[in-house]
């Protein structure tokens, strides 16, 4: 269909039709191009970024394209980033400016490229399979060349921000140290748990959607020969009652997209109410109650055993001996987040830490790249910092707005009951 028809979410676009064959319409987040232009000299800004992952590291990228000089201060000690995020289905513009930017040699070199979606049966034969193109890559797809590009010298680990001050035309960041850093510009894109968005936004609550995602990844070759050919091959979906399981290849840990050195990856949605159930999943192997997520390695032998309980009684039977077999399950909770404001004089929220959009949409790291390259663009194409700041924020709202109700409009009809 190619008429362009006014969206249900404002958004004037063409509609499309998801997997489900539902009516959707495409989000739209990252454009094939931005005008991103080295400033002159006596325009070019400090900037400090607080948060290196992915909303942190894009932006830095995109700004310094335009000469600015950042510094990125990621409250994670190194060595412990690596193989955070699994697997990324990524907008295909994204790998296009990694390409451009000689941050990937070749992006069909970095994605493993899926041609159909299996549904499976509860017996664990394939229901239906429709062709359906999907590109999927890994965190560290991105992370590490970004980081690379970004320059030791200018990414600084173990450096967390504790406190943000204000002043006239600057930003300072604290740190844990008793350290700090001002710049022209302090971009906070320390994901839906930021500290500084709790400071500058008391009143904005994180909203529990009612359901977690199980996380999980394995590689390849260590999968029975019947599980990785199937689950090696294809985007595979199982709609339970109240949950939701999907699985899908991703390069291996060093990158290599060859069948063989792939991991499949895990995404299983379920149902928790809040409380008891859901403290004690975030109840940690060393006794800490967490919040928000459970991270990898932490789970207790106890939660594993019901979780393969759990699988047992409802997944089909294949999807159940993948769970099986993974060494390790992790937790992330899903939430709704919206703020009313992104920016606060010389500082500004991006990314998940201010729109946390459901995954259903795969959407976060291309938003969260989309506020930095856009951020970048107004900077370098208005006369000042300030009109550049509040043209940002109008779109990036509007944006981060429309993304939060597509995915949790997508997340109720699939997985939420609460
Ligand atoms: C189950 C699941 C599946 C997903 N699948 C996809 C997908 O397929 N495609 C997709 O595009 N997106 C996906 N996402 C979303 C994506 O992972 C996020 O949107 C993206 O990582 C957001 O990036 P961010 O930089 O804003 O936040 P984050 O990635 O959360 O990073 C924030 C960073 O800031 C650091 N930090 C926090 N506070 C401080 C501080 N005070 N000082 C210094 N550093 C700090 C943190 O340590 C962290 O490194 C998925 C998310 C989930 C939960």
């Amino acid at each position: 269909m190619t008429e362009r028809t006014t969206g249900v979410y404002g958004y004037e676009g063409p509609p499309c039709v998801d997997h489900e064959g539902h009516i959707y319409y495409e989000p739209d987040i990252l454009r094939e191009e931005y005008d991103i232009e080295p400033v002159p000299a006596d325009r070019r800004l400090e900037v400090v970024v607080s948060g290196g992952s992915m909303g942190g590291l894009f932006t830095a990228h995109a700004l310094g394209q335009s000469g600015h000089d950042v510094d990125v201060f990621e409250r994670t000690e190194r060595g412990e980033m690596r193989g955070r995020g699994a697997g990324i289905v990524p907008d295909p513009e994204l790998l296009l400016y990694m390409e451009r930017h000689g941050l990937v040699e070749d992006r069909d070199e970095v994605s493993v490229v899926m041609d159909r979606l299996d549904y499976l049966d509860h017996d664990g034969s394939v229901r239906e399979s429709r062709p359906y193109t999907i590109r999927s890559t890994s965190w560290d797809t991105f992370y590490r060349p970004l980081r690379d590009a970004v320059g030791e010298d200018a990414y600084h680990m173990g450096t967390g921000v504790v406190d943000v001050t204000r002043e006239d035309r600057t930003a300072t960041a604290r740190f844990e140290d008793g350290g700090s850093a001002t710049g022209d510009l302090l971009v906070a894109a320390e994901g839906y748990g930021s500290r500084t968005r709790e400071r500058l936004l008391p009143d904005v609550e994180l909203q529990y959607a009612g359901y977690v995602a199980w996380r999980g990844i394995i590689p390849e070759r260590e999968l029975p020969d019947d599980l990785a050919e199937h689950l090696g091959e294809a985007f595979v979906i199982y709609h339970g009652p109240d949950f939701q399981i999907l699985t899908y290849p991703v390069p291996g840990a060093e990158g290599s997209t060859e069948r063989g050195d792939r991991r499949v990856n895990l995404v299983w949605y379920e149902n928790v109410p809040t409380g008891e159930e859901l403290d004690d999943l975030l109840l940690d192997r060393d006794g800490r109650q967490r919040e928000g997520a459970l991270p990898p390695g932490k789970l207790r032998p106890e939660i594993r055993e019901r979780q393969n309980r759990l699988a047992r009684a409802t997944v089909p039977e294949p999807l159940t001996r993948y769970v099986q077999t993974l060494d390790d399950l992790y937790i992330q909770c899903i939430y709704d987040l919206k703020v009313p404001r992104m920016v606060f004089d010389r500082v500004c929220l991006l990314g998940d830490g201010a729109f946390f959009v459901r995954p259903h949409m795969a959407a976060g790291t291309s938003k969260a790249a989309a506020d930095g390259f856009t951020l970048a663009e107004a900077i370098s194409t208005h006369p000042d910092l300030s009109t550049a700041l509040e043209a940002w924020e109008a779109s990036q709202l509007e944006l981060g707005d429309r993304l939060v109700e597509m995915a949790r409009q997508r997340g109720d009809r699939y997985i939420g009951r609460f």
